[in-house]
């Protein structure tokens, strides 16, 4: 197999996720680089699409690894099309990017496919809210700002009382919002499994800190590996699938009905997952791209 030539689109260098990747690709023999894509800029109205950074053409990398960051989504996967416009593999493509960083969206898309999902409801309007709590089987239930990270703005509200007045403070400040059936089984824990390609390569289970129902590693929960079960691997497998991405962090919740996802990240932190695990994840990235980058391997090239 001949070397390649990857780019990570990644902001930091030092970032845990960025170093391991690097490092995987060039224990392999590849000419792996950090590129910054804030710092690219592109010629679109062109015939020939072409992507710089300062003076230099980026125009013969084998293959690019998406690590865009949440906060710079609309920049980042322009960047991405780019790649993909100039005939570039990239692990995870554009739109799947962008898809998968709409809660929403993503939970519609899951849902006409028949994955297990909380009984979730979402509506603009806030004479809805009674309708909305009862949806969702009424209190305790859990309210999310849709646009909210590593559990920030993710609220239980105990009783039907509080969740109208949650509702309506975010409502008041023009959030939107989903309203979503309280999972109270899962007993403050998640799973995440690290999908590559068609594998669950690694899984681990967060759990919240004492009395805390978000299991965020961020919030202070904390991680050890699991064993999961042939319904969650291919639940999560299937998940990934239907978002389009071949790398996924899928979430999912055990739940009296199976397992239910919480969200697929198409940027999965690699830290806490190979630390628990073991596992050398961003090896099998690495693995995975080799197998399947080809010159214009890339499905959408940029469309849609
Ligand atoms: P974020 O994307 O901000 O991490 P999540 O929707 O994943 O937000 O919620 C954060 C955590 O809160 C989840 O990992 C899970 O532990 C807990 N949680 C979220 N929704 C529910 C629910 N419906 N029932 C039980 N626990 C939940």
């Amino acid at each position: 197999m001949p070397a390649m030539k990857i780019a990570v689109l990644s902001r930091n260098s030092k970032l845990y996720s960025t170093r391991r990747l690097i490092e995987a690709g060039q224990q392999r023999g590849h000419e792996m680089r950090r590129i910054d894509y804030l710092r690219c800029h592109m010629n679109i109205a062109s015939m020939r699409p072409a992507i710089y950074l300062g003076d230099e053409e980026l125009d013969n990398y084998d293959a690019v690894i998406p690590r865009i960051g949440a906060s710079h989504t609309f920049y980042g996967t322009a960047v991405v099309r780019q790649f993909e416009m100039m005939g570039t593999y990239s692990v995870n493509e554009s739109v799947a990017i962008s898809r998968s960083r709409d809660k929403l969206r993503s939970l519609q898309l899951l849902a006409r496919k028949g994955i297990g999902l909380p009984v979730t409801a979402f509506a603009h309007d806030t004479k809805a809210t009674g309708h909305l709590i009862k949806l969702c089987g009424g209190a305790p239930i859990v309210i999310k700002l849709l646009e909210g990270t590593q559990g920030v703005g993710v609220v239980l509200a105990e009783t039907t009382k509080a969740a109208e007045s949650v509702i309506e403070a975010f409502r008041g400040l023009d959030a939107n919002i989903l309203a979503q059936e309280f999972i109270k089984e899962a007993g403050g824990a998640d799973i995440r499994c690290l999908v590559v390609g068609d594998k669950v390569v690694a899984a681990m289970k967060r759990q919240g800190s004492e009395g805390e129902f978000r299991s965020n590693l961020h919030r202070g929960g904390s991680a050890e590996v699991v064993k999961i079960t042939p319904e969650e691997r291919s639940t999560a497998v299937r998940a990934a699938r239907i978002m389009g991405l071949n790398v996924a962090g899928v979430d999912l919740l055990r739940s009296n009905h199976g397992p239910v996802i919480m969200e697929v990240n198409s940027s999965p932190g690699l830290e806490g997952i190979e630390n628990a695990t073991g596992k050398d994840v961003a090896g099998r990235i690495i693995d995975f791209i080799v197998k399947h980058a080809k010159p214009s391997a890339t499905r959408t090239r940029g469309k849609g």
